[in-house]
């Protein structure tokens, strides 16, 4: 059994990432920028947002995090983004979900300049990645990790059967609009499956790569997965443990104890595909600082 280390893969993209950045650095004196903003004080959303900043500042990137109190009105937001958009020092944009309820996410999504969008959420990034212009655009950074992982580990999807279970738009879309691209590490006959699906197992059990993308905690079991088969997991779902000091534990969606004996490769939860969105997040910032002074 093959174990994909999104650890070691991340470690590996940032580094190639730091690299590139003191290039930039040496040569035309300016680094990357991305800007957060965070509205409200959600815990767990100020947990992820002072990550991806210290993501930023390992590889040598500029990093900002915009507060806005939990009352902000949509507007007040879009003028934040606005500015933003106009700034020469900002290149990637995000901000942080979940928004309080005065607030239109989709409204949000929209007024993020496409060319900064480093999510890759705007419509004009998901049509570019739907019609196969993926050097274009920004590809959303988690399903972008799954494919570095499926890229690097050399895993063959040429043809495979891959069976998604999960079509939110941040992973389950993106994930199959990218696994059945005409490219390497894709071109992959695509089923997607989602709470409707009557008799999940029919379909997981076809699977020679399985992305479950779900939400809830263990519920792909080894009963579930084709031995031999790929499984990726981007579930991150907190669970009760006695043994930790916070009282909790990050598990996956899949069975990890059992479904590693049966399976020929798979992700770990946490360390696999968690890493690698930030690794993406920063990957795409890069992208678009090269892009906006005409470096690639
Ligand atoms: P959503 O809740 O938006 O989507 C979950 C999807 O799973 C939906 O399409 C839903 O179906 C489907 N689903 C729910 N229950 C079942 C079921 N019993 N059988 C089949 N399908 C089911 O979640 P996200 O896509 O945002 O995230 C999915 C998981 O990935 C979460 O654990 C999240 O924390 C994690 N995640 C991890 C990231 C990482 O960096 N590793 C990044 C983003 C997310 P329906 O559409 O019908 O409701």
């Amino acid at each position: 059994m093959l174990f994909i280390d999104g650890k070691k893969i991340s470690d590996d993209i940032k580094a190639e990432l730091r690299q590139r950045v003191a290039f930039h650095k040496l040569h035309i004196g300016k680094v990357p920028g991305l800007s957060v903003i965070i509205v409200g004080n959600n815990a767990a959303s100020q947990v992820y947002v002072r990550n991806k900043a210290k993501a930023c500042i390992d590889v040598g990137m500029n990093s900002e995090i915009i507060q806005l109190s939990a009352d902000t009105t949509e507007a007040q937001l879009l003028g934040s983004i606005a500015e933003l958009n106009g700034s020469p020092n900002v290149d990637g944009i995000l901000v942080q979900q979940p928004l309080p309820k005065q607030i239109d996410d989709y409204h949000v999504t929209l007024a993020i300049a496409p060319e900064k969008d480093v999510d890759g959420f705007h419509p004009e990034n998901v049509g570019k990645l739907v019609i196969g212009k993926l050097n274009d655009g920004f590809i959303s950074c988690t399903p972008y990790g799954v494919i570095e992982l499926l890229r690097r580990y050399k895993i063959e999807t040429a043809g495979k059967h891959c069976v998604i279970v999960g079509r939110s738009n941040i992973v389950g879309k993106p994930m199959a609009n990218l696994m059945m691209q005409k490219l390497d590490f894709m071109n992959s006959t695509v089923t997607v499956c989602h709470s409707a699906t009557p008799d999940l197992s029919t379909y997981t059990k076809q699977a020679d790569i399985l992305i479950a993308a779900i939400g809830k905690a263990h519920l792909i079991t080894a009963a579930m997965v084709k031995p031999g088969a790929v499984v990726i997991d981007v579930g991150m779902n907190s669970v009760p443990d006695a043994s930790k000091k916070s009282g909790q534990r990050l598990t996956g969606d899949v069975d990890f104890e059992a479904v590693k004996n049966i399976a020929s490769a798979i992700t770990p939860v946490p360390g696999g595909v968690g890493p690698m969105t930030i690794a993406m997040l920063l990957s795409n910032t890069l992208k678009s600082f090269e892009q906006q002074n005409k470096l690639r």
